[in-house]
């Protein structure tokens, strides 16, 4: 089987079967987004301890498989990470698109979406998830506070 075989499968997995998928009843962050060009709709609830530890991370929506299969991916990846580092994951991953340096050692199963690349207009889909969490974490930093944000 090559990689990009091993890529696709893993993709099609998160995609049917999504890691956390659903709803927080009281997220510290809550934000949806949605990619008009793929008609992608995505929320994203987090919920964030005092010191800044994404304690979980889950998300709803409806899209394609490369939007869906990304958000899975992402929350199995920054949970039980500190913003920062969960932070550090979305820019990295954004870097492995753009094909620019980025720090693979972070980014888990994340990499089999490395082939999204060639496809410039996927990569909004790709990224929908990391532009939540990057909006999430703005409006946290704006509000100054863990408040509940709805965008
Ligand atoms: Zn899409």
């Amino acid at each position: 089987m090559s990689l990009d075989e091993v890529y696709r499968e893993v993709i099609m997995d998160h995609y049917q079967n999504p890691r956390h998928h659903g709803h927080l009843e009281q997220p510290t962050l809550s934000v949806g987004l949605h990619n008009p060009t793929c008609g992608d709709e995505l929320r994203l609830d987090l919920q964030v301890s005092d010191d800044g530890v994404v304690q979980d991370a889950v998300f709803e929506g409806q899209g394609c498989s490369i939007s869906m299969a990304a958000a899975s991916m992402f929350t199995e990846a920054v949970r039980g990470k500190s913003l920062g580092e969960a932070n550090r994951i979305a820019e990295s991953f954004k870097d492995l698109l753009m094909r620019r340096e980025s720090d693979r050692s972070i980014l888990g199963e994340l990499e089999a979406l490395e082939g999204v690349a060639k496809f410039p207009a996927r990569v909004k889909c790709a990224t929908l998830v990391m532009n939540a969490f990057e909006k999430a974490i703005r409006k946290m930093s704006e509000g100054g506070g863990s408040g509940n944000v709805q965008a």
